[in-house]
């Protein structure tokens, strides 16, 4: 007899499946491929936590309540504010219970997209997902098939869910309800045409299975949908090079991003995932981060996203001894580029931006540096799309909902399947973030429904 079915065995699925056994239930995780994972192995591994005493070692002061307006902030006032705060008060907690299980955490690092103070805890994110599913066989409460595809939600005859059907035909039942944590559609090219066709030109990098199989079931139901207007990329991704998953953010540090006319079009210190808006607006999708050797600089080799020394060795860089000879290898007009740079570096002096009304280097942290020092550099990007950050309506104890606002009983769901808790955008470390923290509820009201 199985208490709580997971669907998915991301960092969702096993936050879910080790909250459920704690709770007292025994559990059943069907991953879909050979390999759990998902795309939670694969990322950055940056949590958005406030308050820890990470940061209070660092000197940082932040609290649930200011990371609960940054978070309103960044996705506009589009997000649900009982979510975000459901997420602000459990997760200084959810920190702690990733500690106790043996998840270690480096420094707090400081550049980060949509937070007024630094709050970026990062983790190996392979060996995070690896502690929770260790931690969840430990308590013996658990049964994890890998290569099992879950196909559907099986009903009762009152309309409540109480178990899958397998790829295979074969029905597992659940008493006490099923979490449906399969992550995004960020591999499921119908699926991004219908609620993303402006990322067509996109690179796309995600876990294989994120195919919205999730989405679908939890639609098959009766399922409102959250945030589908919002499924956004990540500005920096080289648009060539597949060597590099992830996005470089020179921006962050103070360089500025033209478009192949050499021309400014964003205030730089905006969410990356508005960077990836306004850059697949310009011509060829693509842009160039420009900037001088003093930032450069500042980049930090233990951040993926900051590391410019290693992306310079990769070759992915454009050095010039001087930004007219910068602008000759990246073709674009000398003239155009030196009058940007120039317009830019006089905002900066004058501490207005009459442009764009940049007034710092990310969200509202770091002062605006002048790019002036040779050699010059230009980073080619795009946007690449990581995740969906959009999809099946919740509410604060993780219950599947409606359209008409009740939740389906039986059915909880968590990460990337669920919509409603960014918004029009992204906080850095708030998808993985939410993943663990929404999938802990998840676990834990299905453990003991
Ligand atoms: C390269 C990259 C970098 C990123 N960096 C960050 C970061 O630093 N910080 C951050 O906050 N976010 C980041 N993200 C986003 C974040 O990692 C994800 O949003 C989050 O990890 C999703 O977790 P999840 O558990 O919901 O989904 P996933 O981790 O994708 O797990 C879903 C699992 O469900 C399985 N599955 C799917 N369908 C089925 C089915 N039918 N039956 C059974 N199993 C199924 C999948 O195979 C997968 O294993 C990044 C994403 C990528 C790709």
């Amino acid at each position: 007899m199985t208490d709580v079915i997971v669907i998915g065995g991301g960092a969702a699925g096993w936050s879910a499946a080790l909250a459920a056994t704690q709770a007292g239930a025994s559990v059943k995780l069907f991953e879909k491929l050979p390999d759990s994972g998902g795309s939670s192995a694969m990322s950055g591994g940056c949590l958005a936590f406030a308050g820890t005493d990470l940061q209070h070692t660092q000197g940082v002061s932040d609290s649930p309540d200011l990371l609960f307006r940054d978070l309103m902030d960044v996705g506009q006032e589009q997000n649900d504010p009982a979510l975000v705060r459901t997420y602000c008060d459990a997760q200084l907690a959810t920190c702690d219970w990733l500690r106790d299980i043996g998840v270690r955490f480096s420094p707090v690092i400081e550049t980060a997209s949509g937070q007024s103070v630094p709050r970026v805890h990062t983790v190996d994110p392979a060996d995070a997902v690896r502690t929770l599913k260790a931690a969840a066989e430990r308590t013996e409460r658990l049964t994890y098939q890998a290569d099992r595809p879950v196909a559907a939600l099986e009903t009762d005859t009152a309309g409540r869910v109480a178990g899958v059907r397998l790829a295979d035909g074969s029905i597992e039942r659940a008493d006490r309800g099923v979490v449906l944590a399969s992550g995004g559609f960020a591999k499921n090219a119908e699926l991004l045409e219908r609620y993303a066709p402006h990322y067509a030109k996109a690179v796309f990098v995600a876990g294989a299975g994120s195919q919205g199989d999730g989405l679908q079931m939890g639609l098959e139901l009766g399922a409102d949908l959250r945030d589908m207007d919002y499924v956004k990329g990540t500005f920096g991704k080289h648009p060539t090079d597949e060597t590099n998953d992830h996005s470089l953010q020179a921006v962050y540090k103070g360089a500025i991003a033209v478009n192949q006319d050499g021309r400014r079009f964003v205030d730089e210190s905006i969410s990356y995932k508005l960077l990836g808006d306004a850059v697949m607006a310009q011509p060829w999708h693509t842009a160039y981060q420009i900037m001088d050797q003093g930032i450069f600089d500042t980049g930090d080799d233990r951040v993926r996203i900051l590391d410019f020394g290693r992306r310079l060795e990769e070759g992915l860089f454009y050095v010039g001894a001087s930004l007219r000879e910068l602008a000759a290898q990246i073709e674009i007009d000398p003239d155009d580029l030196a009058a940007t740079v120039e317009r830019y570096n006089a905002a900066v002096d004058a501490g207005h931006d009459p442009d764009f009304g940049r007034t710092h280097l990310v969200h509202k942290h770091g002062r605006l540096r002048r790019i002036e020092t040779a050699p010059f550099y230009a980073y080619p990007s795009t946007a690449v799309v990581f995740g969906t950050y959009c999809g099946l309506r919740i509410d604060p104890q993780a219950r599947v909902l409606r359209t008409d606002g009740g939740p389906i009983a039986g059915l909880f769901a968590a990460g990337e399947v669920t919509g409603g808790f960014h918004g029009a955008a992204y906080m850095t470390g708030s998808a993985l973030g939410k993943a663990i923290v929404f999938g802990r509820i998840a676990g834990t009201e299905a453990g003991r429904a």
